[in-house]
């Protein structure tokens, strides 16, 4: 086959594709690939407002027997327990110890009882079987150091607030409100923001554990004549974006190769799970700008979010978890996944992403954890914002990634299953990392591997990285 016809069918069939598209677009007024009436959900954000982190203290955890040792010295006779009266109806649950000292429930008042405040003998400490979790950590508004009180559970945190009419945060709010807003708070004072909020997590979820890569067994030996039809099959359908079909009529009727959509399928799938350990781990080097997205994609008839993280200056994707909701724990396992690959968190790490506030909440999840960074949004279409100025290109760097991805996933018409997506996905992510040159960087591809990038064609680097992949598997196995 002479290479340069090759490239000149391949354009022509590219240009025809563009050429239907744009009949289909004038023809029909809006592109069939535009996203179907029936959309994934898109609202506006809710206008969230994250506050900065609470002042967190640990009060000070005194030993009850170190203290009875004391009393006895001091006193010259032993702290007793509680003598109760006989005749008493309200008990103290014998598994309640004192937060404070953790003196056991012997040494424990029931001080008003009913109402289930407890009083230690030993410390003297004040307590409720609420807010015993308080006594271990107070957590006090950063504006008025007043400790925050709990007003709701929501599913994955609790809702603390400030409830101090003389806190700095609520007396600027009140008094930034014009005349009119102050009409609108007294009907409907839920519609406003006005104390300082903070939430706290309660998501099963241990940030930065490392788990040992999952190592499939997949004999590709058996699933493909040659791997120069299984490297040119992967160049049209991944890297030039062509849908399953057209690849499989592409080997027919360019190639001469026999080879159902079917099995093209099948080999993403076995590729995928052969390539996906290899990029997860690889020791990518990389900078301190991160930026993150998501983007939509059609898994078994219905929509689904693509959680996109990258090296903004490397160029190098992290992260691409695909997730049915776009939700805060989503976005903690997508920012998690590149935390992963860092040997050490830099000082200024910053994830530039959009405007919606999951980010936030991660953020505020990974700083209750003891890990920080900095969130950067854009939000919104114009630049009067100075954070939107200053971090628009970076935006502009994952939204060109997300068209790049559409331009690729768009014909694969989205996906039969959620292995599927996955699978496609992570192929993507193959390319873009390991073999697609890169103009913003001098056309390097972003992850140099002399051994890939001395081959002269691209089925063969697709070859050659699966050969990598398998390699790197089979020392994991002994190592
Ligand atoms: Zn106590
Ligand atoms: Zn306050």
């Amino acid at each position: 086959m002479y290479p340069q016809l090759l490239t000149y069918l391949f354009e022509f069939i590219k240009y025809q594709d563009q050429v239907i598209k744009t009949l289909q677009t004038l023809l029909i007024g809006k592109s069939m690939f535009d996203k179907p009436p029936e959309q994934p959900v898109n609202k506006p954000y809710r206008k969230l407002q994250v506050d900065e982190l609470p002042i967190i203290e640990v009060p000070e955890k005194l030993d009850y027997q170190v203290l009875r040792t004391e009393f006895l010295a001091k006193h010259g006779k032993p702290l007793n327990p509680v003598r109760r009266h006989k005749n008493t109806k309200i008990s103290v649950p014998k598994s309640l110890i004192c937060p404070k000292c953790g003196a056991p429930s012997d040494y424990l008042y029931a001080n008003n009882g009913a109402k289930g405040q407890y009083r230690c003998k030993v410390c003297t400490c004040l307590f409720s079987d609420k807010n015993r979790f308080l006594k271990e950590v107070i957590l006090k508004c950063p504006h008025c150091s007043k400790s925050l009180e709990k007003i709701k559970e929501r599913q994955d945190f609790d809702v603390f607030k400030c409830k101090n009419n003389e806190c700095p945060y609520y007396q600027k709010k009140r008094n930034g409100m014009s005349s009119k807003e102050k009409k609108r708070f007294k009907k409907d004072p839920q519609a406003f923001k006005m104390r300082y909020i903070y939430r706290k997590f309660r998501i099963d979820f241990q940030p930065l554990s490392k788990e040992s890569p999952e190592l499939p067994i997949v004999d590709l030996s058996r699933i493909y004549s040659s791997p120069h039809v299984l490297g040119l099959t992967l160049t049209y359908h991944v890297n030039y974006g062509l849908s399953a079909r057209k690849t499989a009529a592409i080997m027919q009727d360019v190639h001469g190769v026999a080879i159902s959509h079917q099995t093209i399928l099948n080999y993403v799938n076995s590729v995928a799970l052969i390539l996906k350990p290899y990029i997860d781990h690889y020791p990518y080097e990389l900078s301190d700008q991160f930026c993150g997205d998501e983007t939509y994609i059609r898994v078994n008839g219905r929509w689904h979010y693509l959680f996109f993280f990258f090296d903004a200056v490397k160029k190098i994707i992290l992260s691409y978890p695909v997730s049915p909701n776009r939700d805060t724990i989503s976005a903690i396992r997508a920012i998690d996944e590149v935390l992963l690959k860092m040997e050490d968190i830099p000082e200024n790490l910053t994830f530039v992403v959009d405007g919606n506030p999951i980010y936030l909440l991660a953020q505020h999840f990974f700083a209750q954890n003891g890990i920080s960074f900095d969130i950067k949004q854009v939000i919104g279409l114009t630049n009067e914002d100075p954070v939107s100025t200053e971090f628009r290109p970076l935006k502009q760097i994952i939204e060109r990634l997300n068209r790049t991805f559409k331009g690729n996933y768009r014909s694969t018409h989205g996906f039969g299953s959620e292995k599927g997506s996955v699978s496609f996905v992570t192929l993507f992510v193959a390319y873009f990392n390991f073999l697609r040159p890169h103009a913003s960087l001098e056309g390097k591809v972003p992850v140099t591997n002399p051994e890939l990038l001395g081959l002269p064609t691209m089925p063969a680097r697709w070859t050659k990285l699966i050969e990598l992949a398998q390699q790197w598997i089979r020392e994991q196995r002994i190592a």
